[in-house]
């Protein structure tokens, strides 16, 4: 490889024939400063023959009932405007060699009056109508402009029309459809060839790849329909195959880094613990047990994480775990994302310590709890560093490594709900002892091809079953006006023993106005329906000693019904509460209802989940799959909604309720809130190139098992490419 090429297409953008400076710095302004980058500025959408129609064609059709989107090429013929002030309508007029037909617009007008011109060739496309005297039309449609010559070439040879995306700072400049496709095609014909390959020979003969440069030419300006699905498959397939290196990278640093603790069972300890369970271990639970204890037996590290649905108790395999570390004379650590959790895991596991002191007198595990702010005072600093530096089990949420903590020797890591940590936090908790084992938990069922990646790095245990003799939770939905009954029947199951949630939503983010709802209906409901009811409220603005005291009322049965903000969302567990109330559900994310549902049903009890929404949402009627598309923003999120809370009355399983959570929101989203350290996929879909995400995981784990600090030559070209553009992702992932 020759480097001065790079050097080349590093040039500024400017010397790029019909640009010059002053283009150039609108070009700037969108990020395009090099020649290099206006190469890798690809088109959004192309013009091929199989999606244009003659004017007459798709009359036909439109007539035949057909009502998907077509795009047609026509001339402007004339235009009008019709109407004032605030009924103004603009209607293009345009012809192919078929017949006539118009775009009509009632917003913006002014500026689709200067963007049309008679004699001007512009391709339209949208979903058509005909109108009431039987014409063809097209209302709001997308256009573009092309030049007479593209027309004919397209029309006669069928070549392919790239269209960009055109932003406002180019539109500016007066560099709109026409002069962008003649910059590009000026720059794809002067510097394409001198674009370095960024993947390795074999690599592409291996897969039938095209090269990168003939890649970039035909995702411009494709030869062929072939060639530009050849291109884009390119393009995805190199993001894949780097990404998967990269995890790939990353679990190799890890599992080669250093030789973490090698463990063994030195004493009854564990066994004794087992003993004072009050159920037996679900196989599910046992089989991750032994997974988690082999590599705990091992000197390899632990990187482990353990999947389990809300319920399916994670706790109490974590907590064995955490046994055989304090076993082997280390200190185990827990941490939790809220304080609340973190607060719920310290008593429980206290009380079942003292349990085990009752039959195992070798030794009394000691367990400490630490929270942000807790050692404020000196005095406090002094009692609690003496407190910690003494526990066995340390169970504290994020402070636990961000104030200046000193552990002694913790051997053993739990991270509980790792989905609320991102990789750094995981890193840094690492990087606090040697090299200890580390078991992550998460209650968020992924598909797989998204946890192999975002997870890639980590070996995995599923816990796929829950407890015996859980009944599933009876889930329905109801409107805002059966509310009065709704508190009735809680009433009603209050006085058989039931405890329940009444869970209030955020309210336009704003925890003010989300506390204010809360304590609003709480002053109303226990002067109302629930006089005869002893109600308690928990929400964030109150410190923890108060969420606390408040949490153990609720545990001790002191109070019937528990009003809430979310502050109760993730692993709070409260066995005698079996029924959750959620008000506004519409305004929740699908896996947040699945988490504030797994709140109940802990028990053998009956328990029940009430969603309760607006009524309009509940008669939505959406059936098979809709094209969005068509409707309004506002249609689309009432939609939505209505899709999440079906899925919820219908589905118990997180895996299904995550399916459906990931079609509706998309993966990019979901890839972003796991803060995986990861790049953005610009150009494949982590849900529908599962197959392709497999074959390059494959490729690229081989790959690192052969040379992983890529010292081979063969591999140079990826070295110098991750270096070059991935260098923020190589934090965790070190190469030589
Ligand atoms: P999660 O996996 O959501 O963190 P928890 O660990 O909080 O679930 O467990 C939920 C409840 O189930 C707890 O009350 C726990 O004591 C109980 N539990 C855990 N394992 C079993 C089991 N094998 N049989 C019966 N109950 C169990
Ligand atoms: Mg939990």
């Amino acid at each position: 490889m020759n480097s001065s090429n790079e050097n080349k297409l590093d040039v500024s953008v400017q010397y790029v024939k019909s640009v010059g400076p002053k283009r150039a710095e609108s070009f700037g302004k969108i990020g395009i400063n090099s020649v290099k980058d206006l190469l890798f500025y690809f088109p959004s959408r192309h013009l091929n023959r199989t999606t244009v129609l003659k004017a007459a064609k798709a009359y036909g059709y439109v007539m035949d009932g057909y009502d998907g989107e077509v795009t047609i090429i026509g001339k402007v013929v004339d235009k009008e405007k019709k109407g004032f002030r605030n009924k103004e309508v603009f209607k293009v007029h345009l012809k192919d060699d078929t017949g006539f037909f118009e775009c009509v617009w009632f917003r913006g007008i002014k500026y689709f009056q200067s963007a049309f011109n008679e004699g001007d060739i512009f391709a339209i496309s949208s979903k058509p109508t005909i109108d009431k005297y039987g014409k063809l039309q097209f209302i709001h449609p997308d256009y573009d402009r092309i030049t007479a010559e593209e027309s004919d070439s397209f029309m006669h040879t069928g070549k392919i029309i790239p269209f960009y995306r055109i932003p406002k700072q180019l539109k500016e400049k007066h560099i709109g459809d026409w002069s962008l496709r003649r910059i590009l095609t000026y720059a794809v014909d002067k510097y394409v060839d001198q674009i370095d390959e960024t993947l390795p020979d074999e690599i592409i003969s291996e897969n039938k790849l095209m090269s990168l440069s003939e890649a970039v030419k035909n995702y411009h300006f494709p030869e062929s329909e072939e060639k530009l699905n050849a291109a884009k498959y390119r393009f995805k397939f190199e993001e894949l195959f780097y990404l998967e290196l990269l995890v790939a990278l990353r679990k190799h640093n890890y599992k080669t880094k250093l030789t973490g603790n090698k463990m063994e069972i030195k004493t009854n300890l564990v066994s004794d613990f087992l003993k004072t369970l009050p159920f037996e271990l679900t196989k599910s639970q046992l089989k991750v047990l032994s997974e988690i204890k082999n590599d705990m037996l091992s000197e390899k590290p632990m990187n482990r994480l353990l999947q389990g649905d809300v319920g399916s108790g994670k706790t109490v395999v974590s907590l064995i775990a955490m046994l055989i570390a304090v076993d082997n004379g280390y200190q185990a650590v827990m941490m939790a994302p809220t304080e609340i959790l973190a607060d719920q895991h310290a008593k429980n596991i206290s009380k079942m310590m003292a349990k085990l002191s009752g039959i195992h007198k070798e030794k009394t595990v000691k367990v400490s709890l630490l929270l942000g702010g807790q050692r404020k005072s000196l005095k406090s600093k002094s009692i609690k560093d003496v407190e910690l530096k003494e526990a066995d089990i340390i169970i504290g949420t994020h402070a636990l490594f961000e104030e200046d903590v000193t552990l002694n020797n913790p051997g053993f890591i739990v991270i509980d709900e790792q989905h609320r940590f991102g990789v750094k936090q995981r890193a840094l908790i690492q990087s606090k002892g040697k090299t200890p084992d580390v078991l992550v938990m998460s209650a968020t069922p992924i598909p797989r091809t998204l946890s192999m990646t975002v997870y890639g790095d980590l070996d995995l245990s599923v816990i796929d079953e829950l407890p015996k003799n859980r009944k599933p939770i009876i889930t329905v939905l109801r409107g805002d006006r059966k509310l009065p009954e709704i508190y009735k029947f809680i009433v009603n199951k209050s006085n058989e023993g039931y405890q329940s949630f009444i869970v209030y939503p955020l309210v336009e983010e704003s925890e003010k106005l989300e506390l204010k709802a809360a304590t609003d209906y709480y002053n109303l409901l226990k002067e109302t329906y629930f006089k005869k009811l002893n109600v308690g409220l928990i929400h964030g603005r109150m410190n923890w000693l108060e969420k606390e005291e408040v949490m153990l009322l609720f545990l001790k049965k002191e109070f019937d019904v528990l009003i809430s903000t979310t502050v109760i969302e993730v692993g709070i567990d409260i066995p005698d509460a079996n029924i959750i109330l959620i008000n506004d559900a519409h305004r929740f994310g699908l896996s947040q209802l699945h988490q504030l549902r797994g709140r109940v049903g802990r028990s053998n009890k009956q328990a029940y989940c009430i969603l309760v929404t607006k009524d309009g949402i509940i008669r939505q009627n959406f059936s098979g799959e809709l094209k969005l598309d068509y409707l309004s923003p506002a249609q689309i999120e009432k939609y939505k909604s209505s899709v999440r809370l079906q899925t919820m009355v219908k589905h118990n399983d997180g895996f299904k309720i995550a399916e459906v959570d990931l079609k509706l929101r998309g993966p990019g989203d979901i890839f972003g809130t796991m803060q995986s350290g990861f790049p953005e996929l610009k150009y494949a879909n982590i849900v529908t190139d599962s197959e392709l995400i497999f074959k390059t995981k494959k490729i690229a784990f081989g790959l690192i098992k052969k040379d992983p600090r890529l010292e081979l030559q063969n591999n140079s070209v990826i070295r110098k490419n991750l270096l070059s553009h991935y260098s923020d992702n190589l934090k965790y992932a070190k190469i030589a």
